[in-house]
């Protein structure tokens, strides 16, 4: 196979949150050795990986030495600056490539992309300031949600709003960085499609999770979701679509609202990478998101996506991980820990696989 990487091979990581941990863990038990790079001291994916380096991501001299001890680069968040990706691409294989990670880092840039390919988003507006948030609001004509454009996540950098509201002060809780606008969609649920990519196109998905967030965090997942046959194969339909138009390699995950009575779905948002939604496979899938994802950037042939029996993940939030005796004593419930060393509230902890459940 042209492009393959056998195990023994260096795997570099961008990124070390619990992604990258558990992406470590996948290349090692296939054979691989996993490099993190990332700029914080206390990342969970350094205890687990072969070597590692903290620097900043416009660290010249550090990605240099970086892309000398790597084989593969890959990254387990949509946040590494774009640029860094481009260096490295200079001198190592980068998988999923730039244009996976760029399209995804701008909402807007990413609805557009979506829509273009003639897939369903809500209504949404980019706002640049203050007043031309008060536009979109009025544009939009009833509930909506405002997001920053770019370095959002969990529910962060996000506001409700209505037409009439302060838009001034909602621009300034913001942080006054350009926004999108989006429609507040009355969802019925949402569900998210995970597939992963290969090096010549081949693609495998998932079975659809139906996820529950609350306050923006995903709060729990449940595969396979039970949706009508019509509305799953549309869903596998926009996510390959999606796949296909960014030459992604690795692991992709799309998030879609299923709206009450509508025919369609809405796709809410795409990530390049692993995900939580996929966290689920570890326990009730014959191959795992973090090992295929291995797979598909070192060009190895994808597993099979399906599941072994139904299974529900519940991420344990803040002092959650704290039950984790009572997790570990539970028949049938498999503990996830990150291993990170301080409980913050709204901090993703670990999670917990439920199989054989999904209530
Ligand atoms: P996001 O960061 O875009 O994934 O948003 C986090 C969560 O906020 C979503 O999973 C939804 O539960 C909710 N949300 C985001 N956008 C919308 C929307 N346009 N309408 C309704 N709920 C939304």
């Amino acid at each position: 196979m042209g492009g393959m990487l056998a195990p023994g091979a260096t795997i570099g990581i961008l990124g070390g949150g619990q992604l990258g941990r558990m992406l470590a863990l996948a290349a090692a038990r296939l054979g691989y050795r996993c490099a993190i790079y990332c700029p914080e001291t206390d990342s969970p994916a350094f205890d687990v990986a072969a070597r590692h380096r903290c620097a900043a991501w416009d660290d010249m001299r550090a990605l240099a030495g970086f892309a000398e001890e790597v084989d593969v680069v890959t990254f387990e968040f949509e946040n590494v600056p774009l640029d860094t990706l481009l260096r490295l691409e200079k001198r190592v294989p980068v998988r999923p490539g730039p244009r996976s990670l760029a399209c995804t880092q701008d909402r807007i840039e990413e609805k557009r992309f979506v829509a273009g390919l003639g897939i369903p988003v809500a209504d949404f507006h980019a706002a640049d300031d203050a007043p031309g948030l008060a536009r979109a609001l009025d544009a939009l004509g009833g509930p909506a949600i405002a997001k920053t454009r770019r370095h959002g996540y969990d529910g962060k950098g996000q506001l409700r709003l209505a037409p009439g509201d302060d838009a001034a002060g909602a621009w300034r809780r913001l942080g006054g960085h350009p926004l999108a606008v989006e429609r507040l969609v009355p969802f019925e649920r949402e569900i998210s499609i995970l597939l992963a990519r290969a090096l010549d196109g081949r693609v495998a998905v998932w079975p659809a999770a139906e996820n529950v967030h609350e306050g923006g965090i995903l709060r729990r997942s449940a595969a396979p979701a039970v949706l009508p046959d019509k509305l799953a194969r549309r869903a596998v339909d926009h996510a390959t679509a999606i796949a296909g138009a960014l030459g992604h390699v690795g692991v992709l995950a799309v998030e879609m609202f299923v709206v009450d009575g509508a025919p369609e779905l809405l796709v809410n948002e795409i990530a390049p990478r692993v995900h939580n939604s996929g966290h689920w496979t570890m326990d009730g899938a014959w191959t795992c998101q973090f090992e295929q994802h291995v797979r598909a950037i070192c060009g190895l042939p994808l597993g099979p996506c399906d599941a072994r029996a139904p299974t529900r993940m519940e991420n344990l939030i803040g002092e959650e991980i704290d039950a984790w005796p009572r997790l570990l004593a539970e028949p049938g419930a498999r503990l996830h820990h990150y291993g990170k060393l301080e409980a913050r509230p709204g901090r993703k902890m670990g999670h917990v696989n439920r199989v054989g459940r999904t209530s």
